[in-house]
């Protein structure tokens, strides 16, 4: 697992260089965080998700746990089909994981400044580009799943689902009920069926 962890930032990079002469029109600037407060689902793989839980045990306790009381928040909410802005996002309006956030967040910017009427609008080559760089991502996670950032954090904090991904192996029947519930993809079928 570990080794599929280190080709996440090349994959990342590999989208920011070609999407790079696109982006440079973006009218997104500091603090906006539209995309982080009006966000739809903030889809992850599993494989992102573990990067980010390993983010989030480097935070001091305190934070931890603001985080955990967030996520569950943001599940709830969710769960009955309410929207919710990141339980990652800063009152400041920054990311507290900015440096680990998911590509549902890299591939986002806009060519003008959003509100409610006006959602992002993004060059049709990059979107393009960002379905490819998804299924790059869901190959590299073939033994995981996709799907929205709390509910994917929620399964890797159950201890047998965990040990059953950190082993490599695959086995959708144990999340089977919360994934039919939750919107959760299974990555190996994904791919299957572009
Ligand atoms: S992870 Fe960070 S960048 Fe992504 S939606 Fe949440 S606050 Fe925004």
């Amino acid at each position: 697992m570990e080794d599929k962890l280190d080709q996440l930032p090349g994959i990342y990079d590999a989208f920011e260089r070609e999407a790079a002469s696109y982006k440079k029109d973006a009218a997104c600037g500091k603090g906006c965080a539209y995309c982080c407060t009006d966000a739809g689902s903030i889809d992850i793989t599993t494989l992102e998700g573990l990067a980010i839980r390993a983010e989030i045990l480097r935070l001091p306790r305190p934070l931890q746990l603001k985080v955990q009381k967030a996520l569950s928040r943001d599940m709830k909410k969710r769960e009955s089909g309410k929207p919710n802005p990141c339980p990652f996002l800063l009152k400041s309006r920054a990311c507290m994981i900015y440096d680990q956030r998911p590509f549902a967040c890299r591939r986002i910017y806009s060519l003008h400044v959003c509100n409610v009427e006006r959602p992002p609008v993004l060059h049709r080559p990059v979107m393009k580009l960002a379905d490819d760089t998804i299924r790059r991502l869901q190959i590299l996670d073939d033994t995981g799943y996709t799907g929205h950032i709390s509910f994917i954090l929620f399964m890797l904090d159950n201890p047998q689902f965990l040990e059953t991904y950190l082993a490599g192996e695959h086995r959708p029947e144990e999340i089977m009920e919360f994934g039919k519930s939750h919107r959760i993809f299974i990555n190996r079928s994904v791919q299957r069926n572009p």
